[in-house]
Parts: C-alpha cells; structure tokens; sequence
C-alpha cells in the first residue's frame, strides 16, 4: 500500500486531525476588514487571495486565480470540476512536504494563519435554499407518530420530497440562536402567540451547488455531481409546536425560517472519493426508480459518513461537563442521493445557481441511538439525561449544540468537517 502523502504543517499529519492534506475544504476568513478565501490544513489555514497575488497559482488558467480574490467562494463555484481539480492539485503540491523545498516554504509562511486567531465568514453567498427529507428512517420515525399504521406516505419511495427553504436566515456556526416565538396551538385551546417549548435541531448534510443550469434545462442523473461542489453540516433549527400548526396544507415556514446554522467549511467531494461505494439495493418490494432518476449504468454511490450531535447545557459548560453524545447517523442512511436530490430539482426545468444550497433533510438511521432530532427521541418513554442532572426532551435556554461528521478507513488520512455549533438564547419580551 502507498504511504499517505504528508504535509510539511504538521498538525495536518496527526491522525485525529479533520483537516489533512487530502482534505482542502474551503471557507473565508477576514483579514484586514477584508474577506479573503482559504483552506484549511491542520490547525491553520492558508489564504488564497494572498496565494494568488503573490503568484502561487501561476500557470493556472486565469479564471481560477482571479476566483480566489473574491469575497465568496461562488466564483470558483462557478467554474467547474475541471477547474476545482487543478487549484486542489496546485495546494496539493504546496501543502505537500515531498516538495521539501524550504525557500517554498518561507514564502507560503506569511499566508498561513492559526484557526484559533482569525474570524471566518460563511464561504458562500446562498441564493436559494431547498431542503429535502432524504432519509427514509426519519420520515418512517416521524410518520409514525402521526400514522402508527401507516407511517410512510404512498410518495415516499417514487419522488424525493423537499420544499424550499429561506436563505437569509443562513447563519455561520458559532452564532447564537434567539428563541423564536409563534402562533402555537396546545389542544382544544385557540392558538396563542408565545416562544417556541419545542426547539429542535435538524442534523443534515447541505451540498453546496456548482455550476447551475440554463433555465427549462433540467440536469440529468448522470451529470448531477459534476454540479456539486462539496458538502458542510447543516443544523435546520426547528420549532415543532409552530411547524405543526402551520404547516397544513403548505408546509415548513415559520417554524423553520429563523435560523438555520452551516459549517464554515466546504469539503470538496473529490476529498471524499476513496469513501464511496455501491449504494445499498434497495429493498425487494420498492419501486423502480423512474428513468430520470436512476443512472442507465446503476452507478449510484453512498459516502460513508459518521455524522454526530452532541450537546452542553449552560449547567454543564458551568460545571466543565464535555458535550454529550446525543446521536450517530451516517449519509449512508439516505434513501435519495445527492445526485438524484440534483436531477429531480431540475426535472421541471428550474435553474439551479452558484451557491445554492440543496440539504438533505434530517439524517436518521434505523437503530435507537441515530435519531437526526429531538422530536424522533420525544417516542421514547423518559428524556434524555444529561451528566449535570438535567432532562431533556427538547432545547432549553443556554443549550450549545454542536454537529460534527468524518469519514475514515484503513490506508487513508481521515476526513473531517470541522464543527457546526450554536447556542439557544432566550426568546425577545414579546411587547
Ligand atoms: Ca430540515
């Protein structure tokens, strides 16, 4: 087996980093008032629009130089695999320490910069949001608490379901939450207008779009990844008291448009190509996909990604208790594909744009213990219990929850998406 290939940053080469050489997820950070591009390598990071004027990416087409003095990541977005590959070879061949060429080195220096000591910006300027509900073990979970006998609706298994999200409310991890308030009906009673008393997080996987397509063009199967950039995390905050009284007959608005909180790095999904595989038969008894959702060559893929929540109360961060493991999923537990999520939003021929965000919707496996949300959780008898003491059956004030995700395997450097964090604080006085 070939030795993984090393970086000369050295906190890039310890195993249980998320961010190795084979990683180059992307994201913005501010420097000078400024917001520059950059990847991250370790336990630092390297500025792209600093690479870029002072010729490190010579010898690249221009457009890919000129990308990476933007603000955002959409104009690199924008180009195409074609031109992600060769700037990840151009980092590639910096970062890498077979190229010991140490005067390299000292002039990379000055753009290289500890994590801890910069602020990042969300990569990406996010025109439209669509969030769908991928995860056949979710909607079995939730469907049942409203049909115990009939939890999967007649649809499911024929047409990747999805509404449209709300972008501006797109945060960057580590921002706080305000409690939302809305029309909530207990009962019998009229509904009153108060602060949510059921706050929930999401735990989902956003795929970052590309190049988008012409409207009335759809994207067929086939093509569909060649339009997905990379991947982050996704906690789609949810009020499940307003979602249940407005949701009928339109769907999510409310109780999901307050906040929805994104990682602050992009993972190429060329980093995640050795952790692919056939994707699992489906079983015996579904229904074939139809044509436009379903490759001629049967080439669909699963990634295998360990996704976890976890969570610290105010109490516990005061009295130094280490988050909690609330759960562990895997995209693996998806029913619909990234590629198929792409093909179906196209089929009528809507544009998709650079930048967009498609999520996946919550990601719950089978198996107590993989729930993707709180409200899959609340079927159980008793609450969680937390080590401070305290229960749990949804968020309370001062609640951090943080999600996390890696993919690994024998012969490759592990994979790492970084945090996607955010606290709950108290609803606004309603006057
Ligand atoms: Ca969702």
């Amino acid at each position: 087996m070939a030795a993984i290939q090393v970086s000369w940053i050295e906190s890039a080469n310890d195993p249980t980093s998320d961010f190795p050489l084979q990683n180059l997820p992307y994201g913005v950070f501010q420097l000078g008032g400024a917001s520059h591009l950059c990847t991250a390598i370790g336990d630092r990071l390297l500025d792209l629009h600093g690479c870029a004027t002072d010729g490190f990416f010579k010898g690249l087409p221009q457009p890919v130089a000129e990308a990476c003095t933007a603000t955002t990541l959409n104009l690199l977005l924008a180009l195409g695999p074609t031109a992600w590959t060769s700037l990840r070879k151009r980092l590639t061949d910096l970062l890498a320490a077979d190229a010991n060429d140490s005067p390299l080195q000292g002039r990379l220096r000055p753009h290289l910069f500890q994590q801890s000591e910069v602020r990042l910006e969300l990569p990406v300027s996010i025109g439209d949001y669509t969030d769908f509900y991928a995860s056949i073990h979710h909607a079995m979970r939730v469907g049942r608490l409203f049909r115990p006998e009939n939890p999967l609706l007649p649809n499911y298994k024929h047409i990747p379901i999805g509404y449209h999200g709300r972008s501006s409310s797109i945060i960057l991890s580590g921002q706080s939450i305000r409690r939302p308030c809305g029309q909530i009906k207990l009962g019998d009673h009229d509904p009153i207008f108060a602060p949510t008393r059921s706050l929930d997080f999401e735990l989902e996987i956003g795929l970052i779009i590309g190049p988008g397509n012409t409207l009335g063009q759809p994207i067929p199967v086939t093509e569909a990844e060649q339009h997905i950039f990379g991947l982050c995390l996704v906690n789609d905050w949810s009020a499940r008291d307003i979602q249940s009284w407005e949701y009928q007959p339109l769907g999510p608005f409310l109780g999901k448009s307050f906040a929805t909180t994104i990682s602050p790095w992009i993972v190429p999904l060329e980093a995640l190509a050795p952790f692919r595989s056939p994707a699992a038969k489906r079983a015996a008894d579904d229904p074939q996909h139809l044509s436009y959702l379903q490759p001629s060559h049967g080439a669909l893929t699963e990634i295998d990604l360990t996704l976890q929540v976890y969570l610290q109360s105010e109490q516990m961060h005061q009295l130094q208790n280490a988050p909690v493991l609330l759960t562990t999923s895997n995209l693996k537990n998806l029913y619909w594909s990234p590629a198929q999520m792409v093909a179906h939003h196209t089929s009528n021929g809507c544009n998709l744009r650079p930048g967009d965000m498609l999520a996946t919707g919550t990601i719950s496996g089978p198996q107590r213990g993989s729930e993707g949300c709180l409200l899959e959780m609340t079927t159980y008898q008793s609450p969680i219990q937390l080590p401070s003491g305290e229960q749990r059956r949804y968020l309370e004030d001062g609640d951090t929850v943080i999600l996390r995700a890696h993919t690994q395997k024998e012969g490759f450097s592990r994979i790492g998406f970084g945090e996607c964090a955010g606290t709950i604080l108290p609803a606004q006085p309603i006057s």
